[in-house]
């Protein structure tokens, strides 16, 4: 099968490969077949993966510039990379493509205490970016699950969400400017380094979220906040997952600002459990793990107007602390979700189909009821925690990946939780974004004008289509 084939070119020859070579700076560009099948695919399972032709692993910006101008001239598709943590598909090799990662270009280039911004290469991973400005008393908030693995551009490609974005908001909130290698190799740079700015088309806030689709992020400029204060954390106990929900509805709508709130169902915990001991109990219907950031005592009283809304709301049990420590082991059990499911997956036949849906919040009680059918119809186990104070939740299909009745029935299940999504005024992905995984029904949420739109868009900055052919917009 031919995987993200496109109008674009030709076989790329030994001859054109050695042009190419001749364009890049020492050892950039790699032919060995098993490196460049180690590069393919990104975490997403059950997304097509093709056959790339070469990796060029850019040592700097004029890499990328020689990449996209080879690129244009012979018409092959290139795949942009940062560290493959994707799970969409979104960064897997097309047939015939070039691959061209920029996980080297990591360098912290500027941290401006005074502005409170920062530029940085797109190869910076997240997580050392928050330690380095922490040094200098700043922080860069969003947190996605992979902040210890993935890279700031890709996080921009993708417009990366987390834990904190209910109070600090997503990776867009952040981003003021960038420099792009475009399709035909200029150089280019949008946005702006201030705090605001109204200077025409928002054309860095296009990119952001673009999924390696109109250009290549090459330098980026962040805006960032003071310190965050250490929280205090809560965990609330309840017997379902409606009852959480509608927990999360009543203290989100009191006014209450928490930096993080977060839900995982019975059958998570029980995984977690089994994977590590963090100190959560067994034998839940669902747990709430919530922290307040706000300063003195005002975190307390946030967290005792949860406790108070929690208990109306029949939760069993509800308990928080100050205490560094366990703030550290709670938020490390929300991030264990991860590697637990694919503990217990490996058990099972090691499928696993990650939903992304976010749905108001008003609707979160009514999503889970829903969801609790959806299960029930089928065979696959269903295991759903996510970020529940953006109502961004992540129900996950597990089944066993080697059983054809088993993987179609999981194709279905996942279908049928971005439809209720849907159903109730949400969209298909509020952050991991559309890749492969979701393309199909990127058609379903929007509008004939708004796809009509979308295209046109991709047209005009990659007329030949060359960039990321056959995901999202593809
Ligand atoms: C354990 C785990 C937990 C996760 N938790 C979260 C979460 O909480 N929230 C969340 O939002 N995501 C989460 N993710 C998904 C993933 O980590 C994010 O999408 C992340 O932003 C991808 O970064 P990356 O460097 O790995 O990019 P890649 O996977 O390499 O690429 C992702 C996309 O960005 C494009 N791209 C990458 N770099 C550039 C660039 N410089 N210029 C142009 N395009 C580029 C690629 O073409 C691709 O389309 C999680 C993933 C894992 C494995």
């Amino acid at each position: 099968m031919s995987v993200g084939a496109t109008e674009t070119g030709a076989a790329v020859t030994d001859t054109l490969l050695g042009e190419l070579a001749a364009e890049l700076s020492a050892e950039a560009l790699v032919t060995d077949r098993d490196v460049i099948d180690a590069y393919s695919s990104d975490k997403a399972l059950f997304c097509p993966v093709g056959q790339a032709a070469a990796l060029v692993r850019a040592g700097g910006v004029d890499d990328v510039a020689a990449v996209m101008r080879f690129a244009t001239k012979h018409r092959i598709p290139v795949v942009t990379q940062g560290a493959r943590t994707g799970l969409s598909g979104a960064a897997n090799a097309v047939d015939g493509a070039i691959l061209l990662n920029v996980a080297k270009l990591n360098a912290i280039i500027d941290i401006d205490e005074v502005n409170q911004t920062c530029r940085v290469q797109p190869g910076v991973i997240n997580q050392d970016l928050k330690m380095t400005l922490a040094g200098h008393g700043l922080s860069y908030p969003p947190d996605p699950g992979s902040v210890a693995i993935s890279t700031i551009g890709g996080n921009v490609a993708t417009n990366a969400g987390g834990m904190c974005c209910v109070k600090y908001g997503v990776t867009k909130d952040y981003v003021r400017g960038m420099t792009v290698v475009l399709p035909d190799g200029t150089v280019t740079k949008l946005g702006r380094q201030t705090a605001k700015g109204v200077a025409g088309l928002d054309l860095a806030g296009l990119f952001v979220g673009s999924e390696g689709t109109l250009g290549v992020i090459v330098e980026i400029t962040l805006g960032l906040r003071p310190l965050l204060a250490a929280p205090v954390t809560g965990v609330g106990i309840f017997p379902n997952m409606e009852s959480a929900g509608r927990t999360v509805t009543e203290f989100m709508s009191s006014g209450a600002a928490p930096s993080l709130l977060e839900l995982m169902d019975g059958a998570t915990v029980g995984m977690i459990n089994a994977y590590g001991d963090f100190g959560l109990p067994d034998e839940v219907g669902a747990l709430l793990l919530v922290q307040s950031d706000a300063p003195g005592q005002a975190g307390v009283a946030e967290l005792e107007s949860f406790q108070a809304i929690a208990e109306a709301q029949g939760a069993a049990e509800v308990f928080f602390s100050d205490d560094p420590a366990d703030s550290e082991m709670f938020v490390a059990a929300r991030r264990a979700v991860s590697p637990a499911m694919e503990q217990y997956v490996a058990g099972l036949g090691g499928g696993e189909l990650i939903d992304d849906v976010c749905v108001p919040r008003s609707r979160l009680g009514e999503f889970f009821a829903r969801l609790a059918d959806i299960a029930a119809a089928h065979t696959v186990e269903v295991a759903t925690a996510g970020h529940a104070g953006d109502g961004n939740m992540h129900p996950s299909v597990l089944f066993d990946a080697s059983d054809e009745a088993s993987v179609a029935e999981a194709k279905v299940t996942f279908a049928e939780i971005m439809q209720l999504g849907l159903d109730l005024g949400g969209t298909i992905t509020g952050e991991h974004g559309v890749g492969y995984l979701k393309k199909d029904w990127l058609g379903r949420e929007l509008d004939a004008g708004a796809q009509s739109l979308q295209a046109s868009i991709k047209s005009a900055v990659d007329p030949l289509g060359i960039l990321n052919p056959g995901k999202m917009l593809g």
